[in-house]
């Protein structure tokens, strides 16, 4: 007897294994807490899509900040497809796009709480540098940073804002 043949690329194959095994889960990072945990964590799998995990010792503003720009994340998972978010975040470029529209979203909700936006603009840049830099290929310098911020973000950056 004969089995049929298979016609699933091998390459195919290999990526949902990595994707099993995690490494090409694509882990979306934020918030590096003091002590090296994290507040939320984005996992993006093929098929599975997006799975979260939260610290559930945050407060609750701090919770509700983090669960903002995780769901972001979890979109743009579910929008792009684990493979197209993978490498997007591989480059420095990318993983600052996506993670600027992250960060926005987080920014409406901190300014919606009083916060004086080109002060929250400035921290977050500060904190995109962190998230990218060493961890994806390419150089974006302090000015690419408020560019690519100012461009995902335009709510907060928008023209007329005082500056800080
Ligand atoms: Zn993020």
């Amino acid at each position: 007897m004969r089995l049929p043949k298979r016609s699933i690329p091998k390459w195919l194959v290999l990526l949902v294994l990595l994707a099993e095994v995690g490494l090409l889960g694509v882990a979306v990072v934020s918030h590096k807490m003091e002590g090296g945990s994290y507040d939320g964590v984005t996992l993006c799998y093929p098929f599975r899509g997006p799975v979260q995990m939260f610290d559930s010792t945050l407060s609750d503003s701090a919770a509700m900040l983090t669960r903002t720009h995780e769901a972001v994340h979890a979109r743009q998972c579910r929008e792009m497809g684990a493979v197209a978010n993978f490498f997007t975040r591989v480059t420095t470029k990318g993983r600052l796009r996506l993670e600027s529209q992250a960060y926005c979203a987080q920014a409406m909700q901190e300014v919606s709480w009083g916060a004086k936006p080109s002060a929250v603009f400035d921290r977050i840049v500060e904190e995109l540098a962190e998230v990218a830099i060493g961890r994806s290929y390419g150089k974006v310098d302090a000015a690419g940073i408020r560019e690519i911020m100012t461009r995902e973000c335009p709510g907060l950056s928008a023209p007329g804002s005082p500056p800080a």
